[in-house]
């Protein structure tokens, strides 16, 4: 089959493409290459996409609409994995206007270009975040996700709104992934496992939000690649049977549905730093900083809807998980 994958170039992007050229699929990747983190470890990625194995390549911004029209009238996809986007919590107090642009008009373009050519199945990342300050763990996504606390949780919010209403008008089947705190080897040096292990290593103390005193779902890369893989097979159906009256906040009568893709194994980031410490077997040195605006004490994902509908849930160790992206970093940045 014929897939377009956005944000190519990115971390779940690039792990993501790897696996479909696998399995033998066609892959158009697309990615503006943006510099909100190192562009050579974004190029790096690229380089390891064969174009042999099926693998083309588009530098292309997702919020040029007549660009991503034309895009999808000459291409015309089977299957559409949109992973491009503006990330980071942080990042999104300062610099408001980049997530309004890649995450609302991006993906407000990627719907309309998937019902423009009837594209068979759009699947596009969410994020645990939208869960705001809930303190009812696990997260299930029958939750009321009405609340959150950064813009950058407000557009993936968003996305999944703007998703069920072309699932509904146009029965375009539409699947939100939404993601929880993933890490692993070629990662993202904005966030916090890239930052320790960098700072570790050169001797320089860490900065420890909260106190540590924070949980997260930490999901492996691997686990995360297989899960959206095998997820590309389920296509929503619409559901004619359901109602207000009767249905959860979960579902809908449109071909549309949202999974948790998390570990289900909450740490505490003090464990998560031990870890890593026994991973690199260097000591780190802590700044305590208190907690910063938009951040989240906890995380922790309800994954029975995800093993239910693949029969397959992320399952690595985090001290496994760890020791692979150590031996990554260490051979990548020859430290
Ligand atoms: P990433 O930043 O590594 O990848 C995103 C890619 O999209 C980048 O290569 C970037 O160049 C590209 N991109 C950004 N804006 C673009 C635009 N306007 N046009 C074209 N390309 C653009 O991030 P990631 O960790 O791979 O995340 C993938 C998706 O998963 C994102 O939507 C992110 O919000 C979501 N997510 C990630 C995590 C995580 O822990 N990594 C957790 C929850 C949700």
């Amino acid at each position: 089959m014929k897939y377009l994958v956005t944000g190519a170039a990115g971390f779940i992007g690039f792990h993501v493409s790897q696996r479909l050229l696998a399995a033998g699929h066609q892959v158009v990747g697309l990615d503006n290459l943006n510099d909100y983190y190192d562009v050579r470890l974004k190029e790096a990625r690229l380089a390891l996409l064969a174009p042999e194995a099926g693998f083309s390549f588009i530098k292309g911004e997702l919020a040029d609409r007549p660009a991503m029209a034309d895009l999808f009238a000459q291409q015309r996809f089977d299957r559409v994995v949109h992973l491009g986007a503006q990330a980071g919590v942080r990042y999104s107090l300062d610099n408001p206007h980049a997530y309004a642009d890649a995450n609302l008009v991006g993906h407000l373009n990627i719907l309309e270009g998937c019902r423009q050519t009837q594209v068979g199945h759009l699947l596009y990342a969410s994020s645990s975040s939208v869960y705001g300050l809930n303190r009812k763990t696990p997260f299930a996504t029958s939750d009321s996700v009405d609340h959150p606390v950064s813009l950058y949780a407000a557009t993936k919010k968003a996305n999944e709104l703007m998703s069920h209403s072309y699932a509904h008008l146009y029965g375009l089947p539409t699947t939100g992934l939404r993601f929880f705190t993933v890490y692993g080897p070629w990662g993202r040096p904005d966030m916090a496992l890239f930052k320790f292990t960098k700072a570790i290593l050169a001797g320089q103390a860490i900065d420890v939000y909260n106190q540590g005193d924070m949980r997260r779902d930490f999901t492996y890369i691997d686990d995360i690649a297989e899960a959206v893989v095998r997820l590309t097979d389920v296509i929503p159906q619409p559901n004619p049977a359901w109602t207000v009256e009767t249905g959860s906040a979960a579902d809908s009568s449109a071909p549309y549905r949202v999974y948790n893709i998390g570990n289900s194994q909450p740490v505490a980031l003090t464990h998560f730093i031990g870890e890593l410490e026994r991973a690199l077997g260097v000591k780190a040195q802590m700044n305590l900083l208190p907690m910063q605006p938009g951040d989240v004490l906890e995380t922790s994902a309800d994954t029975s809807a995800l093993e239910a509908a693949i029969g397959f849930k992320p399952h690595t160790a985090l001290a496994d998980g760890l020791a692979r992206f150590v031996a990554w970093y260490k051979d990548f940045y020859r430290v």
